[in-house]
């Protein structure tokens, strides 16, 4: 089975042909096709399953066919797989003029706002980051999120365990309630079993 049997696009097809990915890993088999048509995704997936790909590419895909801003929000726990999401999203996105922002702890908080409002295609942030832009900015930040298709929480269960309660909720209210929702984690836990039950969209469950 190859990239094009899952239902992605010529182009990319051809991107992961240049990066030297050629065949999809299960995890890519199970959740690509499923993302392609609309569902949510609970994804059990360790780090070097192809699990970014797995939410990256049908993202792009969908994004390639109605280019805005912003059109996907991925939250993972910390800023060094903020930065290495951000990679993989160029990487996969070098056949698309994407833009792509990452949002965390430790830069500048006016530049990071300004970059919001230019609404990039591509949101990564880190929970505690997103949520004070949000709650600092609410005249601009929050309208921004007003029309994003897609949330991920990438490392989810650690950015459940890690208290962020508080911060998802505060990003939840801006975004639309039908979007769709792919969450990946290595371990399953009572939080992301309470998250799937909320999903707006028929839930697909996928584990290795
Ligand atoms: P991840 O599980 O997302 O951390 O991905 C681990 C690494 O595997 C990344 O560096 C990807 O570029 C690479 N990768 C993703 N999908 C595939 C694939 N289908 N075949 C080979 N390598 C892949």
């Amino acid at each position: 089975i190859s990239f094009s049997d899952l239902g992605l696009a010529e182009w990319a097809v051809q991107t992961c042909k240049e990066l030297g990915i050629k065949r999809p890993t299960p995890v890519q088999r199970h959740c690509i096709p499923r993302i392609l048509a609309g569902q949510d995704v609970l994804g059990l997936a360790q780090t070097g399953s192809g699990k970014t790909a797995a939410f990256a590419l049908p993202i792009l895909h969908r994004l390639a066919e109605d280019p805005y801003g912003v059109f996907a929000l991925v939250i993972t726990p910390t800023r060094e797989l903020a930065y290495q999401l951000a990679e993989q999203f160029r990487a996969l996105g070098s056949g698309l003029h994407l833009r792509c922002a990452v949002v965390v702890g430790g830069m500048d908080m006016i530049n990071q706002a300004q970059t919001l409002m230019q609404r990039p295609h591509v949101v990564i942030a880190t929970p505690g980051r997103i949520k004070v832009l949000i709650q600092e900015n609410p005249d601009d930040v929050p309208a921004v999120f007003s029309n994003t298709k897609f949330l991920v929480l990438d490392e989810a269960d650690r950015v459940l365990d890690v208290g962020f309660e508080e911060e998802l909720r505060v990003v939840f209210q801006c975004l639309p309630k039908d979007r769709q929702t792919l969450l990946f984690s290595a371990t399953m836990t009572s939080d992301l079993q309470t998250l799937m039950e909320l999903s707006a969209n028929k839930a697909y469950f996928y584990e290795a």
